[in-house]
This record gives C-alpha cells, structure tokens and sequence, in this order.
C-alpha cells in the first residue's frame, strides 16, 4: 500500500483473471499502420510480465487514438506484435473488446497466459467526447457495458496507466468499484515519483517551465509555488517572454504579436498578478535569442524593438544551468525554446545538459521536453521521465486524478479466493 493505493506487492494473482488497463497509446502512421514509437509498450512490460510470472490470466485493456482528434478507431493488433517481442512470450489478440467473442476467449485463458483485447474506444462509453459531455460519476461507469461485461469474468483489476490518470472513463474508473484494485509497477513508480516532489522534495527544489502550453504552466506554476513546493522558478520559451511583457520588459514587438496571436494577452495580467506574490523566487531571462539570418543574441535592453524572441540567451542559460547543478531537486516541463532549430537550440541544450549533469533528482514530463531529451542522447542522464505528459500536468496543478480517486476506493474492496 502506497499512497492509499495497494501494489502488486498487495495482490495474490496465481490463477486468477486480472483485468489489466495500460496505456500503450503511440504515434501511429497510418499509411503503414506502424508504430513510430514504442516507449509506452516498453514500459508497461514489466507489469505484465510479473503479472504472467505469477500466474495471472493477464487480460489487457488499452485505446489507442488515431492522428486526428476523437477519432479513436485505430485497432491494437500491432501492439500485441511489439508486446510478444518485447515478453519473449505469446500475446493473444482479438478484434473485439467486451462482445461474446471476447469473453469466450478470456474464459479459455491459462494461467500465465496473456490476452490484449482491441481498442476500448471502439466502445462509445470509453470515448474523449462521452466523457466530456456526460461526466459519469465512478458508480455510473461501474455501470457501462465494458465493466458489466468483463467484471463478472475477473478476479481483480490493475491500473497501469499513469499517462491516462487524469482521464474520467470506465476502463479507468469503473472497475474500481467492484474488484479489488491495484496499480501496477508503472503506475507505482510514476505517481509516487511525482507525489515525492509534492509532497516532501529534496531542497533546493526547482521547477523549470518553458514551452508553449501556457495554461498548463501557469497553472502548475501557481500550484507550487503558494503551496511552497519550489523553491525556484526557472522560466523559459513563451512562458518567460509573457512574464518578461508583463514587467514592462521590451521583449521584440513580434514576440508580442505571438503572444497576442496565440490568444494569450490575459496571460500578461496573469503573469504580473503572480510575479507580484512570488517574483522573488520566479528567474527571468536576462538575455535574448532570435534570428535574423543567423541567431543573435542581446541583453534585455539592448534588443532591437521588432525581433520575435525564440531562445533564452546565453547568459540565462549558464545562469539557469548554475542552478540546476545545485538544486537537490529540479522538475522539467517545456523546452526554453524552439529548439526544433539549430538557431534557437542554445538555450535548450545547456539547460538539458545540466538536468543531465547535476547531482539532483530531475523529474522530466511532456513530448516535446521528450523529445529534446532524446535529441541530445540525454535519457539515461534523467533521474525519472514520465511518460504521463497530461497526468502529470494535472497532478501538479494540484487536481486530484480521477484514476487515483478511483483506485484508493478499489483498495477498499476484498480479494477472493480463486473461483
Ligand atoms: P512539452 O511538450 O514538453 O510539454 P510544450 O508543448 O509546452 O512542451 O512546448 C514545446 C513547444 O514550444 C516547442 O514546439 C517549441 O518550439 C515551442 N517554443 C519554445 N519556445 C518558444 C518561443 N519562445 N516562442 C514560440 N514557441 C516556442
Ligand atoms: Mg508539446
């Protein structure tokens, strides 16, 4: 038990059906129909294979989106491929996800064996625009054809989605309110990471927020900083240029036009609003990045007035990477700029190779922070990648995760004996 949430350490499996939720969601190119990336399969592994080991019948239950909003209708069937590789062992796989011929084939499953059922979002009640629309509370999706149909043929229910926690649906939330509930290894290891850096980091603790999701970071900004979880806010990217806007700094007319394009001019009130509570603990840049042929750099007050700011200067980013090399804690969300170019990398990659460098605890969330993280060979040097961008997000922003809220209930609810 951790966290109000029982482990696998809790759950005694031999011979019983686990339903087991992961979130194996990838790119997909769909002229191909493969996969572009695998991460999320790969780490979901050692849930499923430590649930076969002990002789579970592993039932797994996963969506996965297509490229285009809310139309979920992209089948799980080269997931199962990757997973066998990956297992070294049998994956089952069928075309259908809580109908007759699913539940025929969980019924025939051996202990050990592993089933993957096709994507939940072929069924209504699983899909984005349900949940938004109509909020089932938990009970109601106990309720739901999905957990009506496959709760009765299973003995407990693991959640190993952390990348899906702060998703409100029935494979994430219904299940909880009838069988015994656990979250797997994953799941385990992402939301105590991140509970640890809420509730109890090693100080000096610093958050570093770039990037272009300004809602997110003004949210999670404003979390830790008034209930004391940073000690230092690090900003980059946009965020940093609205709040540099915001204290009268001159950051380029075309930084903000951007800005104002963006549809983010409230967020400079915001900005100034939060930068009068805490100022002294949130770092601005000192200089400047942004190309006119080439990249160039200037201190604040030296910039010519038309440029549209990309990077953070030099001079921030030795200062920033000073910092992180002595925090005992350092949080990641967002690029310092639009590092997708070589002109405006700069910033980014001294940042990055500090997080890599330093003695502290770094916690790293978010694709395109990812993303930078791999370009610069740097995963390994990362204390902890999440691979929950939106969860993470949430939970930082201090929302309670419908998943969590679900699985604490499920803690609640006594093992059988095998059938
Ligand atoms: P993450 O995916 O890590 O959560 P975001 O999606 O919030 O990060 O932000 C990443 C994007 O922000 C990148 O595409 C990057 O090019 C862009 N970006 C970074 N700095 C700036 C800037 N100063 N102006 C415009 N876009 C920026
Ligand atoms: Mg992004």
């Amino acid at each position: 038990m951790r966290f109000g949430i029982k482990t696998l350490d809790d759950a005694s499996v031999q011979g019983k059906t686990v339903l087991c939720r992961v979130d194996i969601n990838q790119p997909v190119d769909r002229q191909t129909g493969t996969l572009k990336s695998i991460n999320r399969i790969a780490a979901c592994v050692p849930t499923i294979r430590e649930l076969s080991d002990k002789g579970a019948k592993v039932v797994l239950l996963a969506h996965q989106g297509s490229d285009i909003e809310y139309k979920n209708f992209y089948t799980t069937k080269p997931h199962a491929a990757v997973l066998e590789r990956l297992l070294e062992r049998q994956v089952q796989w069928i075309d259908d996800v809580c109908g007759p011929a699913a539940r025929e084939k969980i019924k025939a499953l051996k202990d050990g064996e592993i089933l993957l059922l096709d994507n939940v979002r072929f069924v209504s009640e699983e899909q984005t625009l349900f949940e938004k629309k109509l909020r089932l509370t938990h009970e109601q999706q106990a309720k739901t054809l999905l957990v009506e149909k496959l709760a009765p043929l299973a003995d407990l229910y693991v959640c190993d989605a952390f990348a899906a926690a702060h998703r409100d649906q029935p494979s994430l939330c219904g299940f909880e309110q009838v069988l015994p509930s656990f979250m797997g290894r994953l799941f385990e290891k992402e939301y105590c990471t991140v509970s640890q850096v809420m509730e109890a980091p090693e100080r000096p603790c610093v958050f570093v927020l770039g990037g272009a999701k300004i809602a997110d970071a003004f949210e999670m900004m404003n979390t830790v900083l008034e209930r004391g979880v940073a000690d230092r806010v690090l900003t980059g990217g946009l965020v940093a240029n609205i709040f540099l806007a915001s204290q009268g700094k001159p950051v380029g007319q075309g930084s903000l036009d951007f800005i104002a394009r963006s549809n983010y001019s409230e967020y400079i009130e915001k900005a100034a609003a939060l930068y009068a509570r805490f100022g002294e603990k949130i770092q601005l840049p000192t200089d400047l990045a942004w190309v006119e042929e080439h990249r160039q750099e200037a201190a604040l007050g030296e910039l010519p007035g038309d440029i549209t700011a990309l990077d953070i200067g030099s001079a921030t980013a030795e200062s920033y990477a000073g910092v992180i090399r002595s925090a005992k804690t350092v949080f990641v969300n967002g690029p310092m700029g639009v590092f997708e170019k070589e002109e405006t990398e700069k910033g980014t990659k001294t940042v990055w190779q500090a997080l890599a460098d330093t003695p502290g605890f770094t916690v790293l969330g978010g694709g395109d922070s990812i993303t930078a993280t791999e370009k610069y060979d740097l995963t390994e040097k990362m204390g902890y990648i999440c691979t929950g961008g939106g969860a993470l997000i949430r939970f930082l922003s201090g929302e309670e995760l419908p998943v969590v809220k679900a699985l604490r209930h499920g803690a609640s609810i006594p093992e059988s004996k095998v059938r």
